[in-house]
Protein backbone atom coordinates (compact mmCIF):
# COMPACT_ATOMS: atom_id res chain seq x y z
CA UNK A 1 0.00 0.00 0.00
CA UNK A 2 1.32 3.48 -0.57
CA UNK A 3 1.68 5.61 2.11
CA UNK A 4 -1.77 7.48 2.95
CA UNK A 5 -1.88 11.32 2.40
CA UNK A 6 -2.48 14.09 5.45
CA UNK A 7 -3.89 17.39 5.71
CA UNK A 8 -0.96 20.10 5.61
CA UNK A 9 -0.07 20.90 8.98
CA UNK A 10 -2.40 23.21 10.79
CA UNK A 11 -4.91 23.62 8.31
CA UNK A 12 -7.98 21.14 9.39
CA UNK A 13 -10.79 19.19 7.82
CA UNK A 14 -14.41 20.05 9.30
CA UNK A 15 -16.63 16.77 8.84
CA UNK A 16 -20.06 16.14 9.76
CA UNK A 17 -21.30 16.34 12.68
CA UNK A 18 -18.89 19.48 13.29
CA UNK A 19 -19.84 21.13 10.17
CA UNK A 20 -23.22 21.44 11.04
CA UNK A 21 -22.07 24.03 13.90
CA UNK A 22 -20.28 25.75 11.33
CA UNK A 23 -23.73 26.02 9.32
CA UNK A 24 -25.77 26.90 12.06
CA UNK A 25 -23.24 29.83 12.98
CA UNK A 26 -22.77 30.94 9.05
CA UNK A 27 -26.66 31.16 9.39
CA UNK A 28 -26.56 33.48 12.47
CA UNK A 29 -23.80 35.47 11.29
CA UNK A 30 -25.98 36.23 7.66
CA UNK A 31 -29.31 36.96 10.00
CA UNK A 32 -27.17 39.25 12.20
CA UNK A 33 -25.55 40.84 9.29
CA UNK A 34 -29.35 41.35 7.41
CA UNK A 35 -29.98 43.53 10.68
CA UNK A 36 -27.32 45.91 9.94
CA UNK A 37 -28.13 46.17 6.23
CA UNK A 38 -24.50 44.41 5.55
CA UNK A 39 -23.66 43.16 2.12
CA UNK A 40 -21.82 40.10 1.23
CA UNK A 41 -18.06 40.58 -0.62
CA UNK A 42 -15.99 37.96 -1.92
CA UNK A 43 -12.77 38.48 -2.99
CA UNK A 44 -9.80 35.82 -4.08
CA UNK A 45 -7.93 33.73 -1.42
CA UNK A 46 -4.52 34.73 -3.67
CA UNK A 47 -3.63 38.62 -4.08
CA UNK A 48 -0.37 40.21 -4.85
CA UNK A 49 2.41 39.87 -2.21
CA UNK A 50 2.99 43.76 -2.44
CA UNK A 51 -1.02 44.50 -1.34
CA UNK A 52 -0.45 43.07 2.52
CA UNK A 53 3.60 44.48 2.58
CA UNK A 54 2.51 47.79 1.38
CA UNK A 55 -1.30 47.28 3.73
CA UNK A 56 -0.29 45.73 7.05
CA UNK A 57 3.24 47.41 7.21
CA UNK A 58 6.64 45.65 6.69
CA UNK A 59 7.23 45.73 10.00
CA UNK A 60 4.26 43.44 11.78
CA UNK A 61 4.04 39.39 12.67
CA UNK A 62 1.90 38.78 9.04
CA UNK A 63 4.74 40.32 7.15
CA UNK A 64 7.64 39.41 8.82
CA UNK A 65 7.11 35.74 9.25
CA UNK A 66 3.75 34.67 9.26
CA UNK A 67 2.61 35.00 4.90
CA UNK A 68 2.77 32.14 2.43
CA UNK A 69 4.08 34.05 -0.30
CA UNK A 70 5.13 32.16 -3.54
CA UNK A 71 5.96 32.91 -6.99
CA UNK A 72 3.62 31.92 -9.61
CA UNK A 73 5.62 29.22 -11.58
CA UNK A 74 4.11 29.87 -14.77
CA UNK A 75 4.94 34.14 -14.80
CA UNK A 76 7.04 34.59 -12.05
CA UNK A 77 4.07 36.88 -10.23
CA UNK A 78 5.08 37.10 -6.18
CA UNK A 79 1.97 36.13 -4.78
CA UNK A 80 0.40 35.77 -1.07
CA UNK A 81 -2.64 33.22 0.33
CA UNK A 82 -4.47 36.15 1.55
CA UNK A 83 -3.44 36.29 6.07
CA UNK A 84 -5.99 38.67 6.65
CA UNK A 85 -9.37 40.18 4.81
CA UNK A 86 -9.01 44.14 4.98
CA UNK A 87 -6.52 44.25 2.06
CA UNK A 88 -8.23 42.34 -0.16
CA UNK A 89 -11.73 44.34 0.59
CA UNK A 90 -9.60 47.87 0.41
CA UNK A 91 -7.80 46.59 -2.92
CA UNK A 92 -11.28 45.45 -4.57
CA UNK A 93 -13.07 48.47 -3.77
CA UNK A 94 -10.62 50.66 -5.00
CA UNK A 95 -10.25 48.34 -8.12
CA UNK A 96 -14.01 49.18 -9.04
CA UNK A 97 -14.54 52.73 -7.38
CA UNK A 98 -17.17 51.08 -5.42
CA UNK A 99 -17.44 54.29 -3.32
CA UNK A 100 -18.01 56.52 -6.13
CA UNK A 101 -21.95 56.06 -5.38
CA UNK A 102 -21.45 56.98 -0.98
CA UNK A 103 -20.48 55.10 1.73
CA UNK A 104 -21.17 50.75 1.91
CA UNK A 105 -21.04 48.29 4.41
CA UNK A 106 -19.69 45.27 3.39
CA UNK A 107 -18.82 41.47 5.65
CA UNK A 108 -17.10 38.43 4.24
CA UNK A 109 -16.83 34.94 5.77
CA UNK A 110 -13.71 32.23 4.60
CA UNK A 111 -10.19 30.96 5.19
CA UNK A 112 -7.28 33.14 6.07
CA UNK A 113 -3.81 31.51 6.14
CA UNK A 114 -0.79 32.12 8.53
CA UNK A 115 2.28 29.74 9.49
CA UNK A 116 2.11 30.07 13.09
CA UNK A 117 2.68 27.49 15.17
CA UNK A 118 -0.36 25.05 15.42
CA UNK A 119 -2.41 24.83 18.92
CA UNK A 120 -5.44 25.13 19.86
CA UNK A 121 -7.01 28.44 18.36
CA UNK A 122 -4.12 29.15 16.35
CA UNK A 123 -3.96 27.09 13.01
CA UNK A 124 -2.20 28.09 9.85
CA UNK A 125 -5.49 27.69 7.36
CA UNK A 126 -8.48 29.27 10.12
CA UNK A 127 -11.57 31.18 9.21
CA UNK A 128 -12.27 34.78 9.83
CA UNK A 129 -16.07 36.43 9.40
CA UNK A 130 -15.16 40.20 8.89
CA UNK A 131 -17.06 43.66 8.32
CA UNK A 132 -15.89 46.69 6.35
CA UNK A 133 -17.56 50.29 7.06
CA UNK A 134 -16.33 52.39 4.24
CA UNK A 135 -16.89 55.78 3.67
CA UNK A 136 -18.19 56.54 6.92
CA UNK A 137 -15.89 59.26 9.82
CA UNK A 138 -17.93 59.61 13.19
CA UNK A 139 -17.54 57.54 15.75
CA UNK A 140 -21.24 56.18 15.51
CA UNK A 141 -20.29 53.46 12.96
CA UNK A 142 -17.68 52.76 15.16
CA UNK A 143 -20.27 51.77 17.89
CA UNK A 144 -22.40 49.98 14.84
CA UNK A 145 -19.49 47.72 13.91
CA UNK A 146 -18.48 47.09 17.80
CA UNK A 147 -22.17 46.51 18.94
CA UNK A 148 -22.65 44.17 15.84
CA UNK A 149 -20.28 41.60 17.40
CA UNK A 150 -22.21 41.82 20.74
CA UNK A 151 -25.38 41.12 19.21
CA UNK A 152 -23.70 37.99 17.13
CA UNK A 153 -22.81 36.83 20.86
CA UNK A 154 -26.17 37.41 22.06
CA UNK A 155 -28.18 35.24 18.46
CA UNK A 156 -25.08 32.88 19.19
CA UNK A 157 -25.84 32.49 23.12
CA UNK A 158 -22.49 33.08 23.99
CA UNK A 159 -21.62 34.95 27.66
CA UNK A 160 -18.56 35.99 29.06
CA UNK A 161 -17.28 38.04 26.10
CA UNK A 162 -16.01 41.38 27.48
CA UNK A 163 -14.79 44.64 25.15
CA UNK A 164 -11.76 46.11 25.56
CA UNK A 165 -10.99 49.81 23.77
CA UNK A 166 -8.72 51.91 23.04
CA UNK A 167 -7.47 55.21 20.32
CA UNK A 168 -4.45 55.04 18.49
CA UNK A 169 -5.29 58.96 17.86
CA UNK A 170 -3.77 59.88 14.23
CA UNK A 171 -0.41 59.56 12.87
CA UNK A 172 0.79 63.08 14.16
CA UNK A 173 -0.32 61.89 17.99
CA UNK A 174 1.40 58.82 17.41
CA UNK A 175 4.92 60.72 15.90
CA UNK A 176 5.24 62.43 19.99
CA UNK A 177 3.86 59.51 21.40
CA UNK A 178 6.92 57.64 19.77
CA UNK A 179 9.72 59.53 21.01
CA UNK A 180 8.28 58.85 24.29
CA UNK A 181 7.79 55.19 24.22
CA UNK A 182 11.66 55.07 22.29
CA UNK A 183 13.29 56.85 25.30
CA UNK A 184 11.52 54.50 27.31
CA UNK A 185 12.48 51.23 25.78
CA UNK A 186 16.34 52.85 25.35
CA UNK A 187 16.31 53.56 29.38
CA UNK A 188 14.95 49.49 29.85
CA UNK A 189 17.03 48.04 26.67
CA UNK A 190 18.79 45.18 28.93
CA UNK A 191 15.16 43.67 29.25
CA UNK A 192 14.18 43.65 25.52
CA UNK A 193 13.63 40.55 23.71
CA UNK A 194 15.03 40.11 20.01
CA UNK A 195 11.34 41.11 18.51
CA UNK A 196 11.67 44.35 20.33
CA UNK A 197 15.17 45.66 19.85
CA UNK A 198 14.56 44.87 16.05
CA UNK A 199 11.41 47.06 16.31
CA UNK A 200 12.93 49.94 18.72
CA UNK A 201 13.34 52.67 16.02
CA UNK A 202 11.58 50.89 13.16
CA UNK A 203 8.16 50.35 14.69
CA UNK A 204 8.18 50.77 18.33
CA UNK A 205 4.55 50.73 18.75
CA UNK A 206 4.42 47.24 17.78
CA UNK A 207 6.71 46.35 20.92
CA UNK A 208 3.08 47.08 23.46
CA UNK A 209 1.35 44.21 21.19
CA UNK A 210 4.27 41.54 22.44
CA UNK A 211 2.88 38.21 23.01
CA UNK A 212 6.31 37.43 25.55
CA UNK A 213 5.03 36.90 28.76
CA UNK A 214 8.58 38.06 30.24
CA UNK A 215 8.47 41.34 28.43
CA UNK A 216 4.40 41.99 29.86
CA UNK A 217 5.83 43.90 32.90
CA UNK A 218 8.30 46.20 30.86
CA UNK A 219 4.83 46.96 28.49
CA UNK A 220 2.99 47.77 31.33
CA UNK A 221 5.07 50.76 32.25
CA UNK A 222 5.28 51.86 28.66
CA UNK A 223 4.11 56.02 28.47
CA UNK A 224 0.70 55.67 27.23
CA UNK A 225 -0.33 57.05 23.73
CA UNK A 226 -4.00 57.99 24.92
CA UNK A 227 -1.66 61.05 26.92
CA UNK A 228 -0.95 62.11 23.59
CA UNK A 229 -4.23 62.73 22.08
CA UNK A 230 -5.31 66.00 20.95
CA UNK A 231 -9.32 66.89 21.31
CA UNK A 232 -10.69 65.70 18.03
CA UNK A 233 -9.20 61.96 18.96
CA UNK A 234 -10.94 62.42 22.77
CA UNK A 235 -14.01 63.73 21.57
CA UNK A 236 -14.13 60.74 18.93
CA UNK A 237 -13.09 58.39 21.64
CA UNK A 238 -15.78 59.94 23.65
CA UNK A 239 -18.74 59.80 21.13
CA UNK A 240 -17.59 55.89 21.21
CA UNK A 241 -18.04 55.72 24.79
CA UNK A 242 -21.24 57.54 24.46
CA UNK A 243 -22.72 55.06 22.36
CA UNK A 244 -21.79 51.61 24.26
CA UNK A 245 -23.18 53.30 27.48
CA UNK A 246 -26.45 54.27 25.69
CA UNK A 247 -27.02 50.47 25.02
CA UNK A 248 -25.45 49.59 28.64
CA UNK A 249 -22.74 47.47 26.98
CA UNK A 250 -19.59 47.60 29.32
CA UNK A 251 -16.34 48.14 28.44
CA UNK A 252 -12.41 48.58 29.78
CA UNK A 253 -10.47 51.47 28.18
CA UNK A 254 -7.10 49.35 27.90
CA UNK A 255 -4.24 51.74 27.13
CA UNK A 256 -2.30 49.22 25.80
CA UNK A 257 -4.06 47.70 22.74
CA UNK A 258 -2.50 48.24 19.84
CA UNK A 259 -3.46 46.02 17.20
CA UNK A 260 -1.46 43.99 15.21
CA UNK A 261 -1.73 46.04 11.84
CA UNK A 262 -0.03 49.45 11.26
CA UNK A 263 -3.25 50.23 9.48
CA UNK A 264 -4.91 51.66 12.23
CA UNK A 265 -5.97 55.07 13.63
CA UNK A 266 -8.38 56.25 16.53
CA UNK A 267 -10.41 53.53 17.88
CA UNK A 268 -9.35 50.18 17.80
CA UNK A 269 -10.89 47.38 20.30
CA UNK A 270 -10.65 43.60 21.16
CA UNK A 271 -13.53 41.47 22.43
CA UNK A 272 -11.65 38.63 24.64
CA UNK A 273 -12.24 36.00 26.92
CA UNK A 274 -10.75 34.15 29.15
CA UNK A 275 -11.66 30.49 28.45
CA UNK A 276 -9.40 29.84 25.70
CA UNK A 277 -6.08 30.23 27.61
CA UNK A 278 -3.31 32.62 25.58
CA UNK A 279 -6.11 32.72 22.37
CA UNK A 280 -8.37 34.92 24.41
CA UNK A 281 -9.06 37.29 21.30
CA UNK A 282 -12.12 36.41 19.60
CA UNK A 283 -13.00 39.20 17.46
CA UNK A 284 -11.10 42.35 17.16
CA UNK A 285 -10.72 45.67 15.17
CA UNK A 286 -10.66 49.06 14.68
CA UNK A 287 -10.79 52.01 12.29
CA UNK A 288 -8.33 52.28 9.38
CA UNK A 289 -8.86 55.84 7.87
CA UNK A 290 -5.61 55.94 6.03
CA UNK A 291 -5.53 52.73 4.55
CA UNK A 292 -7.49 53.07 0.96
CA UNK A 293 -5.38 55.90 0.11
CA UNK A 294 -2.33 53.89 1.23
CA UNK A 295 -2.90 51.14 -1.50
CA UNK A 296 -4.20 53.52 -4.31
CA UNK A 297 -7.19 54.57 -3.90
CA UNK A 298 -9.25 57.85 -3.23
CA UNK A 299 -8.79 58.84 0.48
CA UNK A 300 -11.91 57.82 2.28
CA UNK A 301 -12.45 56.98 6.07
CA UNK A 302 -13.39 53.20 7.03
CA UNK A 303 -13.39 50.93 10.33
CA UNK A 304 -13.89 46.85 10.35
CA UNK A 305 -13.70 44.08 12.38
CA UNK A 306 -12.02 40.46 11.88
CA UNK A 307 -13.78 37.36 13.71
CA UNK A 308 -12.08 34.30 14.33
CA UNK A 309 -14.58 31.38 13.44
CA UNK A 310 -12.27 28.29 15.53
CA UNK A 311 -12.16 30.96 18.24
CA UNK A 312 -16.37 31.02 18.57
CA UNK A 313 -16.72 28.14 17.71
CA UNK A 314 -14.14 26.59 20.46
CA UNK A 315 -16.35 28.78 23.19
CA UNK A 316 -19.43 28.14 21.36
CA UNK A 317 -18.22 24.11 22.24
CA UNK A 318 -16.85 25.08 25.88
CA UNK A 319 -20.25 26.80 27.02
CA UNK A 320 -22.14 23.54 26.17
CA UNK A 321 -24.48 25.46 23.37
CA UNK A 322 -26.53 23.10 21.70
CA UNK A 323 -26.38 23.47 18.18
CA UNK A 324 -30.21 22.08 16.62
CA UNK A 325 -29.51 18.96 14.69
CA UNK A 326 -30.65 19.37 10.74
CA UNK A 327 -32.22 16.13 10.63
CA UNK A 328 -34.43 14.76 6.97
CA UNK A 329 -38.34 15.08 7.71
CA UNK A 330 -38.84 11.03 6.59
CA UNK A 331 -36.66 8.23 5.82
CA UNK A 332 -37.35 6.31 2.66
CA UNK A 333 -37.92 2.36 3.94
CA UNK A 334 -37.84 0.24 0.40
CA UNK A 335 -37.80 -3.39 1.29
CA UNK A 336 -37.00 -3.83 -2.81
CA UNK A 337 -34.58 -2.67 -4.94
CA UNK A 338 -36.52 -3.69 -7.79
CA UNK A 339 -39.21 -0.49 -6.44
CA UNK A 340 -36.40 2.05 -6.99
CA UNK A 341 -37.22 3.64 -9.83
CA UNK A 342 -40.98 4.28 -8.68
CA UNK A 343 -39.85 4.76 -5.11
CA UNK A 344 -37.78 7.32 -6.59
CA UNK A 345 -40.24 9.61 -8.64
CA UNK A 346 -42.44 9.74 -5.53
CA UNK A 347 -39.35 11.11 -3.40
CA UNK A 348 -38.64 13.72 -5.86
CA UNK A 349 -41.84 15.26 -6.24
CA UNK A 350 -42.13 15.11 -1.84
CA UNK A 351 -39.04 16.97 -1.89
CA UNK A 352 -40.33 19.25 -4.05
CA UNK A 353 -43.13 20.15 -2.00
CA UNK A 354 -40.34 21.17 0.74
CA UNK A 355 -39.64 17.67 2.28
CA UNK A 356 -36.23 16.90 3.37
CA UNK A 357 -36.23 13.18 2.59
CA UNK A 358 -32.85 10.53 3.39
CA UNK A 359 -33.92 7.14 0.65
CA UNK A 360 -32.16 4.33 1.96
CA UNK A 361 -29.98 3.57 -0.82
CA UNK A 362 -28.49 -0.43 -1.50
CA UNK A 363 -29.04 -2.29 -5.01
CA UNK A 364 -29.10 -5.55 -5.68
CA UNK A 365 -27.08 -7.38 -2.96
CA UNK A 366 -26.70 -4.16 -0.72
CA UNK A 367 -30.53 -3.34 0.04
CA UNK A 368 -30.54 -5.22 3.49
CA UNK A 369 -32.98 -6.24 6.07
CA UNK A 370 -36.26 -4.76 6.59
CA UNK A 371 -35.11 -4.40 10.22
CA UNK A 372 -31.45 -2.93 9.63
CA UNK A 373 -33.43 -0.06 7.48
CA UNK A 374 -35.44 0.63 10.21
CA UNK A 375 -32.64 0.92 12.41
CA UNK A 376 -31.29 3.38 9.88
CA UNK A 377 -34.39 5.31 9.51
CA UNK A 378 -34.79 5.61 13.19
CA UNK A 379 -31.13 6.73 13.32
CA UNK A 380 -31.75 9.25 10.91
CA UNK A 381 -33.92 11.41 13.40
CA UNK A 382 -36.77 11.44 11.17
CA UNK A 383 -40.23 11.58 12.22
CA UNK A 384 -41.51 9.51 9.77
CA UNK A 385 -40.69 6.24 7.75
CA UNK A 386 -42.16 6.14 4.36
CA UNK A 387 -42.16 2.37 3.43
CA UNK A 388 -42.27 1.16 0.25
CA UNK A 389 -43.89 -2.46 0.36
CA UNK A 390 -44.31 -4.21 -2.91
CA UNK A 391 -48.01 -5.19 -1.94
CA UNK A 392 -48.69 -1.24 -1.38
CA UNK A 393 -47.23 -0.16 -4.51
CA UNK A 394 -48.90 -2.51 -6.24
CA UNK A 395 -52.30 -0.76 -4.90
CA UNK A 396 -50.35 2.89 -5.47
CA UNK A 397 -49.90 3.34 -1.88
CA UNK A 398 -47.07 4.17 0.29
CA UNK A 399 -47.07 3.25 4.23
CA UNK A 400 -46.51 6.64 6.39
CA UNK A 401 -45.32 5.74 10.04
CA UNK A 402 -44.55 7.62 13.06
CA UNK A 403 -40.94 7.10 14.25
CA UNK A 404 -41.34 9.55 17.20
CA UNK A 405 -44.97 9.85 18.46
CA UNK A 406 -45.34 6.93 20.45
CA UNK A 407 -48.78 5.13 20.34
CA UNK A 408 -49.62 7.04 16.63
CA UNK A 409 -50.60 4.48 14.01
CA UNK A 410 -49.40 4.18 10.50
CA UNK A 411 -51.24 5.30 7.72
CA UNK A 412 -51.70 4.20 3.97
CA UNK A 413 -51.41 7.22 1.26
CA UNK A 414 -52.11 7.26 -2.19
CA UNK A 415 -48.94 8.06 -4.57
CA UNK A 416 -51.32 9.87 -7.11
CA UNK A 417 -52.05 12.58 -4.48
CA UNK A 418 -48.65 13.44 -2.70
CA UNK A 419 -49.13 17.19 -3.06
CA UNK A 420 -52.30 16.91 -0.66
CA UNK A 421 -50.85 15.01 2.30
CA UNK A 422 -46.94 15.74 1.64
CA UNK A 423 -46.68 18.53 3.21
CA UNK A 424 -48.20 17.72 6.27
CA UNK A 425 -44.39 15.90 6.68
CA UNK A 426 -42.53 18.73 7.02
CA UNK A 427 -41.47 19.68 10.41
CA UNK A 428 -42.79 22.94 11.39
CA UNK A 429 -40.08 25.49 11.48
CA UNK A 430 -37.87 23.16 9.39
CA UNK A 431 -38.52 25.82 6.11
CA UNK A 432 -36.18 28.27 7.48
P1 LIG B 1 -3.47 37.02 17.84
O1 LIG B 1 -3.07 38.17 18.69
O2 LIG B 1 -4.24 35.97 18.57
O3 LIG B 1 -2.33 36.48 17.03
P2 LIG B 1 -4.14 38.75 15.71
O4 LIG B 1 -4.03 40.08 16.31
O5 LIG B 1 -3.03 38.26 14.88
O6 LIG B 1 -4.49 37.64 16.82
P3 LIG B 1 -6.17 39.56 13.82
O7 LIG B 1 -5.22 39.65 12.69
O8 LIG B 1 -6.70 40.79 14.40
O9 LIG B 1 -5.53 38.63 14.95
O10 LIG B 1 -7.38 38.59 13.38
C1 LIG B 1 -8.68 38.71 13.92
C2 LIG B 1 -9.07 37.44 14.64
O11 LIG B 1 -8.79 36.29 13.89
C3 LIG B 1 -8.33 37.21 15.95
O12 LIG B 1 -8.86 37.95 16.97
C4 LIG B 1 -8.53 35.72 16.15
O13 LIG B 1 -9.82 35.47 16.70
C5 LIG B 1 -8.48 35.20 14.74
N1 LIG B 1 -7.17 34.64 14.42
C6 LIG B 1 -6.03 35.31 14.11
N2 LIG B 1 -5.03 34.46 13.82
C7 LIG B 1 -5.54 33.21 13.95
C8 LIG B 1 -5.03 31.88 13.77
N3 LIG B 1 -3.77 31.68 13.37
N4 LIG B 1 -5.85 30.84 13.98
C9 LIG B 1 -7.14 31.01 14.37
N5 LIG B 1 -7.68 32.23 14.55
C10 LIG B 1 -6.90 33.32 14.34
MG1 LIG C 1 -1.38 36.99 15.27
Amino acid sequence: MSESLKAVKGMNDILPPESARWEWFEATVRRVMQGYAYQNIRTPLVEPTPLFVRGLGEVTDIVEKEMYSFEDKLNGDQLTLRPEGTAGVVRAVNEHSFLYDGAKRLFYIGAMFRHERPQKGRYRQFHQVGVEALGFPGPDIDAEVILMARTLWRELGLTDVRLEINSLGQPAERQAHRAALIAYFEAHADQLDEDAKRRLYSNPLRILDTKNPAMQALVEGAPKLLAHLGEASLAHLEGVKAALDAVGQPYTINPRLVRGMDYYNLTVFEWVTDRLGAQGTVCAGGRYDGLIEQIGGKSAPAVGWGMGIERVLALLEDGGVAVPPVVPDVYAVVPDAVAAPQVIAALEALRALGVRVQMHAGGKEGQGSFKSQFKKADASGARHALVFGADELAQGMVAVKPLRDAGAEQVLRPLADLSAWGPDLRQAGAEA
